[in-house]
């Protein structure tokens, strides 16, 4: 099959059927795909100044038997709002405590990446989930990063705050994915245990020729400095935008230019190499 890590063909944009019809068969077909080949992770890797990988994101992949790839842009979405997200969420969680089981044995130590959803990080059973998968692999806490959007953070704060605090203390560590594109209050930053900002790539697709994409991406590095957080990139697609993070002291780089979201074995091979 071809790999389909970055532009895939949706339904959507084949524009055939009503919304209301396209939510139907994606919260039923997406249930039964749960625990199938058809739906999957793949790594997009992260990488260092020195070239070298640093860890990984972990992004679905479901390709629907008569469809085709569906894209998470549109399949995420449906799954928290029916509350399939849970039963997602747990299984890529299962799904990177195997993945860092079998590197374990070979020393390794690169972290994963986990996108979590608003609605995920605060399920009551949550942290219980959490703790016990990676329990039940013998993994440290230390191993995931999880995504969290600045959209988690306009609901209650403090309880974003607990909930956050509750795993920092299984050892996780949270970044806020896509920054830059949400709210402007920025005094969150202080009162989370935050380890990453993670720029969106709709900053770095205009750098360096857009000034007010530059003018953030740099307010956002030298913020990053000043409290202690590791800043990565995304949607990293030119020699230009590369060197001008690089340069600027961006921690890490992701991006078709250096990779393509790929199947866990060839993310492991490359870490070999
Ligand atoms: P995201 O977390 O912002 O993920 C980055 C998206 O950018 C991914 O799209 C990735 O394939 C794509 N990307 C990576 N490098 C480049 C590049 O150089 N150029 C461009 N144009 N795009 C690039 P994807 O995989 O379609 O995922 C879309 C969104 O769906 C993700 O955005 C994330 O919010 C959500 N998502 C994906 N997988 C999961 C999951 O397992 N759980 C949850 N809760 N959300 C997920
Ligand atoms: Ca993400
Ligand atoms: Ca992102
Ligand atoms: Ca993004």
């Amino acid at each position: 099959a071809k790999q389909h890590g970055g532009n895939q063909v949706t339904f959507y944009e084949q524009g055939l059927q009503s919304e209301v019809e396209q939510r139907l068969w994606l919260e039923h077909d997406l249930l039964q795909a749960i625990g199938t080949p058809h739906l999957t992770l793949y790594i997009q890797p992260q990488f260092g100044h020195d070239g070298r990988v640093t860890g990984g994101e972990l992004l679905a992949r479901w390709t629907h038997p008569t469809r085709g790839p569906v894209s998470p842009a549109l399949f995420i979405p449906v799954a928290e709002e029916t509350g399939l997200i849970s039963l997602l969420g747990s299984w890529s969680l299962q799904f990177a405590c195997d993945a860092l089981a079998t590197l374990r044995e070979e020393d390794e130590t690169y972290p994963l990446s986990l996108n979590v959803s608003p609605r995920q990080l605060m399920e009551p059973q949550f942290v219980e989930t959490v703790r016990d998968t990676l329990a039940s692999k013998n993994i440290p806490g230390n191993r995931l990063i999880f995504e969290v959007t600045e959209g988690v953070l306009i609901q209650d704060m403090q309880a974003v705050a607990r909930r956050m605090q509750a795993l920092a203390l299984l050892g996780i560590r949270f970044s806020i994915d896509d920054f830059g594109t949400g709210y402007s209050n920025l005094a969150y930053l202080k009162r989370l245990p935050l380890y990453e900002l993670k720029i969106d790539k709709s900053l770095v697709q205009d750098i360096p020729g857009d000034s007010d994409s530059l003018a953030i991406v740099q307010l956002i590095l030298a913020m990053a400095d000043q409290l202690n957080l590791r800043v990565v990139a995304e949607g990293v697609e030119t020699e230009a935008q590369s060197r001008f993070l690089f340069e600027h002291d961006c921690h890490a780089q992701q991006g078709y230019l250096l990779a393509r979201p790929m199947p866990l074995k060839a993310w492991v091979d490359m870490i070999r190499a």
